[in-house]
């Protein structure tokens, strides 16, 4: 089963063997122009996965107990991490910390797309309150960033 020990890199971003999946079920959460791969289902107890941003896309605003890992690997743009924005450039890496805000969204003019290593076994997101909303979008940068 020489699958299972390699799957060849085949256009950018995809790998023979690994199922282009949508970022979320329809009606889970708002997001827009997302696509999920697990390139690595449970590594020693960690998922790994490859998300693509399309342009001017978004994930959700989440947050959750449990943490992510990321490496940009292609593209540009930027995420919220608790109450901060942080521009994105191809091999940053980002440090989500547990039960933190979280949103990541793609340049309007390219398509952004990063690893992210979890947990396998880990806690739903978390989507937030309209009182949580009011909090983040009190800050005016945080106001703009935010898509819902
Ligand atoms: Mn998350």
């Amino acid at each position: 089963m020489s699958d299972s020990v390699l799957r060849k890199a085949t256009s950018f971003g995809r790998w023979t063997g690994v199922e282009l999946l949508q970022y979320k079920r329809e009606g889970e959460a708002p997001f827009s122009g997302v696509t999920r791969q697990v390139l690595f289902e449970d590594a020693g107890g960690a998922q790994w996965r490859y998300f693509e941003v399309a342009p001017g896309g978004h994930t959700t605003l989440e947050r959750h107990a449990h943490t992510h890992a990321v490496m940009v690997l292609n593209g540009s743009g930027h995420c919220l991490v608790g109450d901060r924005v942080y521009s994105l450039e191809e091999h940053d890496l980002v440090s989500v910390p547990p039960l933190t805000w979280h949103q990541f969204r793609a340049s309007d003019s390219g398509a952004l797309g990063f690893l992210c290593l979890v947990r396998h076994e880990r806690d739903r997101p978390q989507l937030p309150s309209e009182e949580e909303l009011a909090r983040l979008r009190a800050d005016p940068l945080l106001a703009a960033f935010i898509r819902t």
